[in-house]
């Protein structure tokens, strides 16, 4: 955050027009007062670049960079001759590869701290969930029965460690794909090798002078998210839940409320689960405890923020204090002691002007222990006055693969039957997985809330991950009462199992988990042969990152129809865009589809979904309406 000399705060945007979170609204109002400014304000002062918002320019080479029109798209060529589809199909690849190194380092990052639990070097960390490592071994052929823990633990790592660095043939988790998807996949020639080696083509194929052809770039486009969707991300939830516990339902609070003033307040951003399961045991460490009683606070008060946060809140119900916007109204607050803004840990990430104390897996307490002395002595000397919004929303989170198969079908038949049957017999429409960050250029959960509402309205059952189910949790949709918004026949569902009609699996990394529920759906039978044939869809409504356009892409990859807000980085009515908007889906994968309004990307996900289900047969057993609040409340009343 910086610093700034008061400025004429009517240039910019009403708060109520930049967010509906009324916590950041309240931080943003006191931001203004005190001369601070944040995203908001940024987003309103710097104009996004039409032609490289619409991915029309390219700067691969010193003969550039080239910019083509992309309102009349056709109209020239870069220097080298390339147009604009092979402009546009060059950058998303590159975009796509940024987000999947993102996913697959840190992926590769947890296999390696599992390899080191396992052989013993690290004692701070321990194998919580064995029976989970059980049974991702055995997902890949690995031999599980009369054999030990740690052999078995070796052998996956081994087996692991080629998600990453296998140069030839299918990554491992490849067998857990539908057959007839991988039959396309192989077919389109797009089953991942090491998401090194994918990553290291993308990038070659999109330099100057290589690959020319969108069809072509767009394929390596595919193969390279699938190796984050259903590798490096795979990878990196699984061994977490192996390592921390796979999650299950658990209470717990959201909001800015969730800090207190009379306490030491530390917040965790990031993507950091290693360094989040540290910090829990340092501060419940009775010494620290004591040290920041004698600072004059009645504890320490642990929080997350972003997708860490979402992840350490389903496995331990670790209070989330706000989604991706809202990280910088909340040092605006004044009780925020430590934050990953101030103390960076990850020798991937410095930021000027924090101060960074490593963080080492060999020795994490060493790290967690200063961070929380820093911020006991920042507590003591805390001058400003400090103003803590007070809204705090109960949440219940958790929601794992492994737990939806328990809750439908109990201990004894735990299985997704009983889903299958529901959306057979047309009581829930199909699923939707919304997902993804918050972006400035638009009303801050806006989207988010009213894409929910309006699909659950519709007896759509939401699945979610990362800060999107932050802004349905400020919401209140994340508690079974919430059941009410619901179209009556998910709300039969949702009363019968007790369950809100919006269930959260975790971070942005654990989008895997949503594959591996419709894998499941797949291999229970009922509704089709292949993911591209179940009835669900898929929501990015206020996404910002490469990472988003990855995860989009394998999804779509993966045979699911994939809706963006905000703005769609390629220009409309392309060969390139009719490929990935359509042409794709017609080669027996998803497709892409782009609107900001959130009721048209309700509407559209629906429609998606009725289509499919006409195509199984299945239209019959459900009218074909949409429901919105107004047919509700005439329900409701009759
Ligand atoms: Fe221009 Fe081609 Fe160089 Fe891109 S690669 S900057 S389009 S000459």
């Amino acid at each position: 955050m910086q610093e700034k000399e008061k400025k004429s705060v009517e240039k910019l945007p009403d708060v109520n027009d930049v967010t509906t979170c009324e916590s950041t609204a309240q931080m943003l109002r006191k931001a203004r007062k005190d001369g601070v400014e944040i995203c908001f304000d940024r987003a309103a002062t710097m104009k996004a670049c039409p032609i490289g918002a619409d991915s029309a320019c390219c700067k691969h080479c010193s003969m550039g960079p080239c910019r083509l029109n992309s309102k009349d798209p056709y109209s020239k060529v870069g220097v080298c001759g390339a147009t604009i589809d092979t402009i546009m199909a060059r950058n998303f690849g590159r975009m796509v590869a940024a987000g999947t190194a993102a996913h697959t380092d840190h992926g590769m990052g947890m296999l390696e701290l599992f390899r080191e639990v396992v052989n013993g070097h690290i004692q701070d960390f321990t194998i919580k969930d064995t029976q989970k490592l059980i049974d991702v071994a055995a997902s890949i052929g690995i031999e599980t029965s009369d054999r030990s823990v740690k052999d078995i633990a070796n052998d996956l790592y081994k087996e692991l460690e080629r998600t990453y660095t296998q140069v030839e043939g299918e990554i491992p988790f490849a067998r857990r794909v539908p057959s007839k998807t991988l039959e396309t996949w192989r077919k389109q020639g797009i089953v991942p090798r090491g998401a090194m080696r994918e990553i290291m083509e993308m990038m070659h194929r999109t330099a100057i002078g290589v690959d020319q052809h969108y069809e072509n770039i767009t394929k390596q486009c595919s193969r390279t998210a699938l190796a984050d969707g259903w590798g490096g991300s795979m990878v990196s939830t699984e061994i977490s839940d192996i390592l921390y516990g796979t999650p299950t339902p658990i209470l717990t609070e959201v909001n800015m409320g969730v800090l207190k003033e009379n306490q030491v307040n530390i917040i965790i951003h990031g993507h950091e689960p290693n360094l989040f399961e540290s910090m829990i045991a340092s501060v419940n460490t009775p010494t620290l405890i004591e040290a920041a009683k004698q600072a004059g606070a009645q504890g320490i008060n642990l929080v997350g923020m972003c997708c860490s946060g979402a992840e350490m809140m389903s496995r331990h119900g670790i209070p989330h204090a706000g989604n991706f916007t809202s990280t910088e109204a909340v040092l605006v607050t004044g009780a925020v002691d430590a934050q990953a803004p101030l103390f960076t840990t990850n020798p991937r990430c410095h930021i000027e002007g924090a101060t960074h104390i490593q963080f080492a897996e060999h020795d994490p307490r060493a790290c967690t222990d200063e961070i929380v002395i820093k911020a006991i002595t920042r507590f003591k000397n805390r001058k400003l006055p400090v103003e803590i919004p007070k809204t705090s929303n109960p949440s219940i989170h958790g929601f794992s693969y492994e737990y939806i198969n328990y809750m439908l079908g109990g201990s004894f038949r735990g299985s997704y039957t009983p889903l299958n049957d529901n959306i057979i017999n047309g009581r829930i429409r199909g699923v939707a997985g919304v997902v993804g960050c918050t972006n400035p250029r638009v009303k801050q959960d806006y989207v988010h809330v009213e894409l929910v509402k309006r699909l659950i309205q519709n007896d759509v059952l939401v699945l979610q991950t990362g800060c999107s189910q932050i802004a349905l949790a400020k919401a209140g949709l994340y508690t079974p009462e919430a059941a009410y918004l619901a179209g009556p026949g998910l709300r039969e569902v949702c009363e019968t199992v007790g369950m809100p009609p919006v269930l959260g699996l975790g971070s942005c990394v654990d989008n895997s988990r949503i594959l591996i529920a419709a894998s499941e759906m797949v291999r229970v039978g009922g509704l089709g042969e292949s993911i591209a044939d179940l009835p669900v869809a898929g929501a990015a409504p206020e996404w910002m990152s490469e990472k988003a356009i990855a995860i989009g892409q394998y999804f779509v990859a993966s045979g699911v129809f994939t809706v963006f807000g905000v703005t769609f980085p390629i220009v409309d009515g392309t060969n390139f865009h009719k490929l990935l908007f359509d042409g794709l889906e017609k080669q027996g994968m998803g497709k892409w589809g782009f609107t900001p309004d959130p009721i048209e990307m309700a509407d559209l996900m629906i429609a998606h979904i009725d289509k499919k289900r006409k195509a199984l047969g299945i239209d019959k057993a459900r009218e074909r309406i949409l429901v919105d609040m107004a047919d509700r409340r005439l329900i409701e009343a009759a």
